[in-house]
């Protein structure tokens, strides 16, 4: 598709977010070379059913539409979003509705032999680009707290006293990961709350002017 848009003027560098009052729009390079792209438009939609979800996936016309709607009709977008909505083959659209899950209050099985990390735990909405950041960083603070409590070879002798270790590291990295996830899941959530468009024009050029001086 790059080759394709090569003449359509831009003036800004790649990735981009853009925002505006029908919805954000997004475009990224696709390829290590750049030679191909990618975006995706996060838009506001009326909530369905799962299988009213599973239906809209299915209609690419209907998605093409919704895509024409916002970007072609709607607003002052670039030229570079018309192009990509006008030149998108419909059977290229996915939609990616966002679910969210409910809270689980404990990670780990009583003794610990059992511990979620990832999304496994709370499911982070996509809007701060941090899910798979945290299930990262679960991972790599989990090994740390398991080599320290295996580390002790004294411990390893009685497995009552190995186990007591494991509890108590494991508390704490349990309070340790629900305290940052929820700052994380905070952040999401307010960067998701800021990328909706508003119907009042004032607000929608406070949030524009906070996005911009954000950026
Ligand atoms: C549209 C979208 C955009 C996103 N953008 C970002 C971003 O920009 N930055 C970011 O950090 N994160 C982003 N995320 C979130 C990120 O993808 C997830 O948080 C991350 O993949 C979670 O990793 P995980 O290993 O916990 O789970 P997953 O990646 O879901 O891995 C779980 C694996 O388990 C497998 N599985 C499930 N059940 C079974 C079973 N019974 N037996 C065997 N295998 C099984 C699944 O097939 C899957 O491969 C985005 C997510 C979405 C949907």
């Amino acid at each position: 598709m790059a080759s394709e848009l090569e003449a359509v003027e831009h003036r800004f560098a790649l990735p981009a977010m853009l925002f505006g009052d029908s919805g954000s729009f997004t475009i990224m390079p696709a390829s290590s070379s750049a030679d191909e792209i990618g975006y995706f438009a996060t838009l506001e939609v009326e909530d369905r059913d799962r299988l009213g979800w599973d239906m809209l996936g299915d209609n690419k016309e209907e998605l093409a539409s919704m895509l024409s709607d916002r970007f072609l009709f709607k607003g002052k977008w670039p030229e570079l979003v018309t192009a990509l909505c006008r030149k998108s083959p419909p059977d290229s659209l996915t939609s990616w509705p966002f679910f969210s899950v409910p809270h689980l209050s404990d990670w780990s099985s009583k003794i610990y032999r059992v511990i979620l990390i990832g999304d496994a735990t709370q499911a982070i909405p996509p809007t701060g680009g941090q899910g798979a950041a945290m299930a990262l960083e679960d991972a790599e603070t989990l090994v740390y707290v398991l080599a320290e409590v295996f580390a002790d070879d004294n411990a390893k002798q009685v497995p009552s006293a190995q186990d007591q270790r494991l509890a108590y590291y494991m508390r704490r990295w349990d309070e340790h990961r629900h305290a940052r996830i929820a700052k994380v899941l905070d952040f999401t959530t307010k960067n998701g709350t800021l990328r909706k468009s508003s119907p009042h024009f004032y607000e929608q050029a406070a949030k524009e002017w906070l996005i911009w001086t954000a950026f």
